[in-house]
């Protein structure tokens, strides 16, 4: 009865302890273990040209598969790890193994050019050695830094802005792209947005899924929304990734806004590694998809 979220995903720890402060020490025990035995790693899922259907990056996504058939969804887990400091080495160990996943399959696939995107929490990007690490992740593993884009959520972005802008600045120098995620949810700022290095826009799953609702008020807010994002992004030269298709009609919205990549169940969920190296090597692997 294991599940991915909810309650069944306590299924590893005592079903009887219902005190939260030991709950969530078992959890950080439970973690702390999974990190060192490698329990937690990365899935991939594709990011397409709207228009082309070629798959262009993929973005890395934590999975937590227990040895009791237990799933945990990082929704969980990582909040966790940000609390306990946990975050540093099991964000280093999934940067790594996904940059040495992405150099092997740029090697072995017709997609030379392909990126990888990873996710970068607060902690990460706040830690002093951050880039310095991603530096000698991407020396170890040979791939090219123009190959990673780091996704960071805009409220990172907000604190301590010398700081913040000065790594910004290195990461960009080195190559590396950066990409803002969960775009429009946070506090955006035009000023700020203009001033950083950023390379690409990811816009929420909330307004790509608001664009097919039933209510004719929210389907028409984030019609605009979703408009004025785009238009944000060709003014300032970004590009702009939407998140969480999972319908036609969705994809054919934002075909029709101009929206350049995108990603959601209506291609694929994330897969494991092994899954997804097959997804690639059959070019035939795509839905067939109506243009808008
Ligand atoms: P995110 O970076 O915004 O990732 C997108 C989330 O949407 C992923 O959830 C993905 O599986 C899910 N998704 C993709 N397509 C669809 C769709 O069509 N419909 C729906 N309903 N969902 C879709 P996931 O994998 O559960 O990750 C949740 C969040 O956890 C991520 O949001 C990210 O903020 C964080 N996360 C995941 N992996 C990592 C990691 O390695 N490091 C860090 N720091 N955070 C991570
Ligand atoms: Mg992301
Ligand atoms: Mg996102
Ligand atoms: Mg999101």
């Amino acid at each position: 009865h294991a599940k991915s979220q909810g309650k069944a995903s306590y299924c590893v720890f005592d079903p009887h302890m219902d005190d939260e402060a030991r709950e969530r020490f078992e959890l950080e025990r439970a973690l702390r273990q999974a990190i060192q035995t490698g329990e937690i790693v990365p899935h991939y899922q594709p990011i397409l040209h709207l228009e082309t259907h070629e798959v262009v990056a993929v973005e890395a996504l934590a999975r937590w598969q227990t040895k009791d058939g237990c799933s945990l969804s990082p929704a969980r887990f990582i909040p966790v790890a940000e609390e306990t400091g946990l975050i540093l080495p099991l964000g280093a160990a999934l940067l790594r193994q996904a940059c040495s996943d992405m150099a092997r399959w740029r090697a072995e696939l017709p997609q030379s050019r392909l990126h990888i995107n990873v996710n970068v929490s607060e902690r990460q990007f706040h830690d002093p050695e951050f880039v310095r690490m991603v530096t000698s992740t991407l020396e170890q593993t040979g791939l090219p830094a123009t190959a990673l884009t780091l996704e960071l959520t805009e409220s990172i972005l907000l604190q301590d802005t010398d700081t913040c802008l000065s790594k910004l600045q290195e990461l960009d120098s080195l190559g590396v792209r950066l990409a803002l995620d969960d775009f429009g949810t946070g506090y955006s700022s035009l000023s700020y947005l203009s001033r950083l290095p950023v390379h690409a826009l990811k816009v929420d799953r909330s307004f790509v899924s608001a664009l097919t609702s039933t209510d004719l008020k929210a389907r028409a807010q984030s019609e605009e929304i979703v408009r004025a994002i785009i238009a944000l992004a060709r003014a300032l030269q970004l590009e702009v990734t939407a998140e969480g298709i999972e319908q036609q009609s969705q994809y054919q919205r934002l075909c029709a806004l101009g929206a350049d990549h995108g990603q959601g169940y209506l291609f694929t969920p994330p897969l494991p590694a092994t899954a997804l190296t097959r997804f690639l090597a059959q070019k035939t692997a795509l839905p067939r998809l109506r243009a808008a």
